[in-house]
Parts: structure tokens; sequence; C-alpha cells
């Protein structure tokens, strides 16, 4: 138990385990209207209970409650409505490509909903990184969702609203830390999808190898910005600051660090101040509402012991109040590629600029790391986005803009390498949760054509 989160016990687990399989195998999500009615429930969810999540989201995270619409809220409900308006095309069976040789046996793919899948959400973004569900609900797979303990209030929402909106029987909550989730991981599901840290990702993976279980991963990492010298800097300022104060920085795709030529460095600075005084024009964004505070104490300890021991020079911010778990937006200049700010994924509202010498340089140093999820450029040379794009490799790839990728139903979400495998938002998410099950169907008279085959064999 965590501060009014009740933690689901073994048998809890094992139970809802049985029923998600029973649920199944009997065929109640078969049904496409079945589905559909899941899909409105689930919206129905959230639009009715949004001011008891905006307090959650306040407890949990001091979340102002525009981010809490913006980045939870909102799209949990958009990626259920568009589930439930595209299922139908979704679930019809493709037809493959025109092939003479193979037409003839009427190929086709359909998708089958995989079984019981477990998905296991993170502390930052409670609801957005749950929101695949509606892709497995989509599917027709039952599914059991295991939400942060880090995030008590929600998560305890979660588990009292489930039952009231969704058919309890296909679709679970199960509450807890690493023990529950060390349980649930223990059995064998259809799929994982888990989202959080690259450590506890190994450990997932891990787990459903046992089982031979497919796995998405959706991890983090450091996301890096590159900003050409003829960038729009006041554009990029205003766009970069906001992708790092949003939800304070505890966002997977946060901009982590800047690299930006070296003569070019203070006037991206100047930028940043002008900025900054248009965001929080009474310097005061530890105000109640205005800025989100980081999640747990240790997270808040990692932090502050990262601004600590950087080298750089504080340009704004560097104010860290414990006990509110407070950390003020922080711009850093003159960072090292050495420096403690650059050791690992911040996850705060802290902001490195690492003056470099040049674009090589920069891919150089991209390259000499972990995949990232995102990459940025600021450019208004579309050469340079080109060259940065074609001479690295990162989950996704965003010209002067942060964070969109993260809103778009139309384009895949996912990492590569070490920032994860495997996709999901909109049809993506329902794709996770079939199988694409092949089918022919071969007429008698076709062994006219192909009773070539058969023994005894002739050259
Ligand atoms: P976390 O890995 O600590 O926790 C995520 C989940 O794993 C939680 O439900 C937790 O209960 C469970 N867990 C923790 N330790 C476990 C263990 N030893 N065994 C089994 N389960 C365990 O992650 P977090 O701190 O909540 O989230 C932050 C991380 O998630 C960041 O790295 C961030 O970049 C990443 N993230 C990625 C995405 C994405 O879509 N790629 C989205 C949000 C967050």
């Amino acid at each position: 138990m965590s501060q009014g989160l009740v933690y689901s016990s073994i048998e809890e687990i094992a139970s809802a385990y049985e029923c998600v399989n029973a649920s199944f195998r009997s065929g109640t999500t078969k049904p496409i209207a079945f589905r559909k009615k899941q899909l409105l429930r689930l919206a129905s969810l959230f639009k009715d209970n949004l001011e008891a999540f905006e307090e959650a989201f306040k407890k949990d995270l001091g979340r102002p409650v525009f981010e809490t619409h913006f980045c939870d809220t909102n799209a949990i409900v958009n990626e259920a409505i568009l589930a439930y308006n595209k299922i139908d095309s979704w679930v019809k069976p493709e037809k493959a490509p025109f092939d003479l040789d193979f037409f003839v046996l009427s190929p086709k793919i359909y998708n089958e909903p995989k079984g019981p899948v477990l998905i296991i959400g993170p502390f930052n973004y409670p609801l957005w990184c749950i929101a695949p569900i509606t892709g497995a609900i989509a599917a027709g797979c039952t599914v059991v969702v295991k939400p942060s303990e880090l995030t008590p209030a929600v998560s305890q929402l979660l588990a009292e609203l489930f039952p009231k909106y969704l058919d309890p029987s296909c679709y679970i909550i199960i509450n807890g830390g690493v023990q529950e989730t060390t349980k649930l991981l223990s059995l064998k599901w259809t799929h994982i999808l888990y989202t959080g840290s690259e450590r506890v990702g190994r450990i997932v993976a891990t787990a459903a190898a046992q089982h031979l279980t497919p796995v998405t991963l959706e991890l983090g990492g450091k996301s890096p910005v590159v900003i050409d010298k003829n960038a729009d800097f006041d554009l990029a300022a205003r766009r970069i600051l906001w992708g790092k104060v949003l939800n304070a920085g505890q966002t997977c795709v946060a901009p982590d660090y800047i690299l930006v030529p070296a003569e070019a460095q203070s006037r991206l600075v100047e930028s940043f101040n002008k900025v900054y005084k248009q965001f929080y024009p009474d310097d005061d964004p530890h105000r109640p509402g205005v800025l989100a505070r980081i999640c747990a104490h240790t997270h808040w300890d990692r932090i502050t012991s990262l601004l600590n021991q950087t080298r750089g020079e504080i340009v704004f911010g560097g104010e860290t109040v414990r006990e509110e778990k407070y950390i003020s937006p922080t711009l850093v200049k003159n960072v090292r590629f050495d420096d403690s700010l650059m050791k690992e994924e911040i996850f705060g509202p802290v902001l490195p600029i690492v003056p470099v010498p040049d674009v090589d340089t920069a891919i150089k140093y991209i390259n000499d790391h972990d995949n990232p999820l995102a990459l940025y450029v600021f450019t208004k040379d579309e050469k340079f986005s080109t060259r940065v794009r074609e001479n690295t490799l990162s989950g996704m790839f965003i010209v002067n803009d942060v964070l969109l990728e993260a809103a778009s139903s139309i384009t895949p979400f996912s990492g590569v390498g070490s920032s994860g495998y495997g996709s999901h938002r909109g049809k993506y998410s329902f794709d996770t949760f079939v199988h694409k099950r092949a089918a022919l169907r071969s007429p008698n008279w076709i062994d006219f054509i192909l009773g070539f085959r058969f023994p005894p064999y002739t050259d």
C-alpha cells in the first residue's frame, strides 16, 4: 500500500489472469459491436471523471490542469474515439498484393486478436502510456494493465473506475510495485507492452523470453537537439523550453540537451532569456499550478545531484526545494561532453547547452551514444536537416519542433536500439495486438498446374 494506493494481492493477480484467459477463450471480445461499446465506455470513463483525474494528477505530480488535459486525458479519449471510428476498416481481412503465381489461392491476411495481453505503465504520463489499450480492445484482446505505483492517486482512481465502465472480466487494473509486476511477468501473456526505463525494460524482455512472448518496449534515453547556426533562434528557444518544462521535463521525448555551434551559443541564450520572461512574466514558476513537480524524492535527489555536479554555467533557474520536489526551469550553458548532465537521461526541467565546433562533431557524438528515442533539428536549411537525418538513427526525427510526435496518431511512436522496439499510437497500437494470419485457399483444379510438385520428381 502506498499513499492510498491499494496493491493487488498475489491471489488477485492469479485470479485476474485466469479471468482474462477464460473471457478470451469464451469469445466475449470477438464481436466488433462489443469492442466498439468498450471503446466508447473507455472514452466516457475519462470524460465523466475529468475533475477527479485533474485532482489525482495534482496530488501525484503537482500538474497544471492544462497539462493533464493536453497530455493525458485528451490523448486517451482521442485514441479511443479514433479506434472506435476506424475499427471496421482495421479488422477487415487484408488483401495480399496481386501476384500472378498466387492470386488463384485467394491470399488474405486476417487480423486475429493475440489473446490476453499485459500493459505496464510508467509514472510520467500515466494515461498516455496506457492508451495502447485502445488498440488492444479494438484488436479483440483481453487486457491487464499495471499502472505505476509512483502515481498512487491516478492508479487508484483507475482501479476504482475500470470495473464501473468496462467489462470487468476482460479489462482489469492490477496495482502494485516490483513484487506485483514480477508476479505478472512470471505469467504467460500473448504480448507485453512495457513503457518505462531501460533498466526495467531488460527485466521485462528477459521475463517475456521465458514464454517466447513478444514485447513492445517503449523506453527513454537522452533525446538531443541539433541547432543550425542559421536557425530561427527565438522559435527554437520557445519550442524547446516548452518541451523541457512540460510535466517538469519528465517526458520520454523531452529535449534532453542542445548541441549548438559555439559561435551561436550566446544568440541562443539571449533567445532563451527572452522566452523565459514570456513564459514566466513574474519570474515565479514556483507558484502552484505553473510547473509540475518531480514525481518522487528519489528522482528529485538524482536530478539535483546531476545539477550540483555540473561544471557548466547556470543561465537561469537552479532553484530546488526538496520538500516540494520542486526544481525550477534551469538553463545551463558551456556544458562539456564529459559533464554530469550528459551522463544519463535528465528527466527534469534542466537543459544543458553544449557548444560544438560543427555539425559533424554533433553527429559523431550522437552516433557514439545509444540511439535516442527522438532527435530534434532546428534549421531553415533542408540540406542541414537531411544531413543530420541521413547520418544518424533515432526512434523519431522532428525538424523545427519538439514533442509533437507523441500527439500524432498517424505515425508510429517507437524507439530503436536501446530506446526500445515495437510501436504504438492509432493503427500501430491495433497492429501491435493482432497476429497477421496468412490464409490461402487452394482450389481442386490447381493440381493441373501444380501437379509437378508431387513425387516422383522429374528434372
Ligand atoms: P520504471 O521503469 O521505473 O517503471 C515503469 C514500470 O515498471 C512501473 O509500473 C513499475 O512498477 C515497474 N517496475 C519498476 N521496477 C521493476 C522491476 N524491478 N521489475 C518489474 N517491474 C518493475 O520507469 P518510470 O521511472 O516510471 O518511467 C520513466 C522512464 O520511462 C524514463 O526512462 C522515460 O524515458 C521512460 N518513458 C518512455 C516512454 C516511451 O513511450 N518511450 C514514455 C514514458 C516514459
